[in-house]
């Protein structure tokens, strides 16, 4: 499925534009600034495909993007769609919009029945954050299936990295909903993405 093109299908500002229940879901979460559209970029390997942007915080949809290929209609539905959602903890969002964010996550993760799996994306140099304890509280009381991915682990020495990766399976290891493997990339580096490739088939197939 990684080998193939992969097309932006629709943008999804609040549930009643979500497309039709039917292929599985993987999302990626993350942190403005966190990595999420390079690493969605180089997992497909596709430049510019999810947008980066040096204005975090302005993107309050739902993204699909889907393999190319297949007409949507009947039994011709793609095998797998990937979800970036919005990033989260924009230091200057406006109230309405972090409330707007909170809304469409919390009704897109309660009533997805099709989504397998979130993708939390930390920023290897900072680890998770307040902010980013109340997204996994979130996903634990949705009763969502949550995989921690640490980014732009490049920017760390291996000693860092071998400590935050304990860190941070101590961290998770108490939450329900929370898979205990922690997963470390780099999209510059072209670090750790077959292995998150390869969760991620697993997870749509299982
Ligand atoms: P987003 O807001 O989460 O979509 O983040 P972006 O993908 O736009 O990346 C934010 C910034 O981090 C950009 O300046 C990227 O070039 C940089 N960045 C993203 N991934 C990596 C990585 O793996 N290594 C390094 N060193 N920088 C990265």
């Amino acid at each position: 499925l990684f080998n193939r093109p992969w097309i932006f299908i629709r943008g999804v500002p609040s549930m009643k534009f979500l497309p039709p229940e039917g292929p599985a879901e993987v999302a990626f979460a993350g942190r403005s600034n966190v990595g999420k559209s390079s690493l969605i970029n180089a997992l497909i390997g596709q430049k510019g495909l999810a947008r980066t942007s040096n204005t975090p915080g302005r993107t309050q949809e739902l993204n699909y993007f889907v393999p190319d290929g297949y007409s949507g209609e009947g039994d011709d539905l793609p095998p797998m769609a990937l979800v970036d959602m919005p990033g989260y903890g924009y230091a200057q969002a406006p109230k309405a919009q972090v409330d707007a964010w909170t809304r469409l996550v919390f009704d897109y993760l309660r009533g997805r029945a099709t989504l397998k799996r979130v993708y939390v994306l930390i920023d290897a140099r900072h680890g998770i954050k307040k902010n980013d304890e109340e997204v996994l509280s979130l996903l634990d009381k949705a009763a969502v299936s949550y995989q921690i991915v640490l980014t732009k682990t490049d920017k760390i020495k291996a000693p860092g990295l071998a400590r935050l990766l304990d860190i941070t399976a101590e961290t998770i290891r108490k939450r329900p909903a929370a898979f205990p493997e922690v997963l470390a990339t780099s999209s510059e580096k072209h670090r750790g993405l077959d292995e998150l490739r390869q969760a991620i088939l697993t997870t749509v197939e299982g």
